[in-house]
């Protein structure tokens, strides 16, 4: 298998369990805690390697506590550490999450060490991109160094994977150092100013992305599965059914499915559908990183409902 180069950020997430969104000036009791490594990179990084996947993570820890900590469950779960920064002076990412007990929540994120991840690390970084088979990187750090790091992958043949996550408008040249994009209906709707409710609406928007030079869209739609759109086809590619709990970094583990599938050399059908069902299997487990499958897992389900 090829090597997956994964570049973007690494927060970690403390979530308080709150009884209700706490007023101006209240000191709230919460009802129990948790503190995860999380981070669109980590946690595509993570899952990649759960996956069996050779995986090397380029992005930036501060020097504090939960640097060392991040580092560490890195290092367990088999990812490549060598390409990380411990920078000096200044946190970790960090995400304050609040969560009430209807679910939702509220996040306080201090981007801390990913605000570090510049240019000059992507290019100190080309030969260690070079020799990947895919690249991936997402929207948490700052956008020169995410698009220095696709145009070096772009010019050494790697397969670039652009997750547009949390979306923001961009300049067209993005789209045409990318390979594959691969937002939900909420970040192709802030990319093009389209609506993306309906498949048809999806359609116009992601060939408004193929026009803007990307070479092909996967439109990830939740339990319904991924709309793929080229210049010249679209379809759906169905999701498996599974009884979802919570669909914290589905998007991430769906992207490393589809990584380690085009790095194993699958055709892009057979990466999707593995890209299904990791994403499937992370919506039956509570959290972001404790929730990503093995392969064996994801074999397991494509079969089972083959
Ligand atoms: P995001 O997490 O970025 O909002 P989605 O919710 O669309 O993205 O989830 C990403 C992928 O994970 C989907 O395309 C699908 O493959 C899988 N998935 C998400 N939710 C479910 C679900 N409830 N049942 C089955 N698969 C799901």
């Amino acid at each position: 298998m090829k090597k997956i180069c994964v570049f973007g950020s690494l927060n970690i997430d403390m979530t308080i369990f709150v009884p209700h969104f706490n007023a101006p000036g209240e000191t709230l009791t919460g009802t129990g805690m948790s503190i995860f490594t999380g981070g669109k990179g980590g946690n595509q990084a993570v899952a990649c390697a759960r996956l069996g996947a050779p995986v090397k993570m380029i992005g930036c820890l501060g020097d504090d506590a939960n640097g060392g900590m991040y580092y560490d469950t890195l290092v367990k779960e088999g990812v490549d550490v060598s390409g990380l920064r411990r920078c000096e002076n200044i946190t970790s990412g960090i995400a304050f999450i609040e969560v009430v007990p209807e679910g939702e929540n509220r996040i306080a994120l201090a981007v801390g060490a990913n605000g570090l991840l510049t240019p000059e690390v992507a290019r100190d970084s080309e030969a260690a991109i070079a020799e990947c088979g895919v690249y991936m990187t997402q929207l948490e750090n700052p956008l020169e160094a995410i698009m220095e790091g696709m145009r070096i992958a772009h010019d050494h043949g790697v397969t670039v994977v652009l997750d547009p996550a949390p979306a923001r408008p961009l300049p067209d040249q993005i789209f045409g150092l990318c390979d594959i994009v691969t937002p939900n209906e909420t970040e192709l709707n802030i990319l093009t100013g389209m609506p993306t409710d309906t498949v048809d609406e999806a359609v116009a928007a992601a060939r408004s992305l193929i026009a803007r030079g990307a070479k092909l869209v996967l439109n990830k739609r939740g339990a319904a599965g991924v709309l793929l759109v080229t210049a010249d086809e679209c379809r759906m590619i169905p999701g498996f059914k599974v009884e979802a709990v919570d669909t914290t970094a589905a998007g991430d583990s769906f992207n490393a499915g589809l990584a380690v599938g085009l790095a194993d050399g699958l055709a892009i059908d057979d990466a999707i559908r593995l890209a299904n069902a990791t994403g499937a299997i992370s919506t039956t487990r509570l959290g972001a990183q404790p929730a990503m499958p093995t392969r064996e897992q994801a074999e397991a389900l494509i079969k089972a409902q083959a």
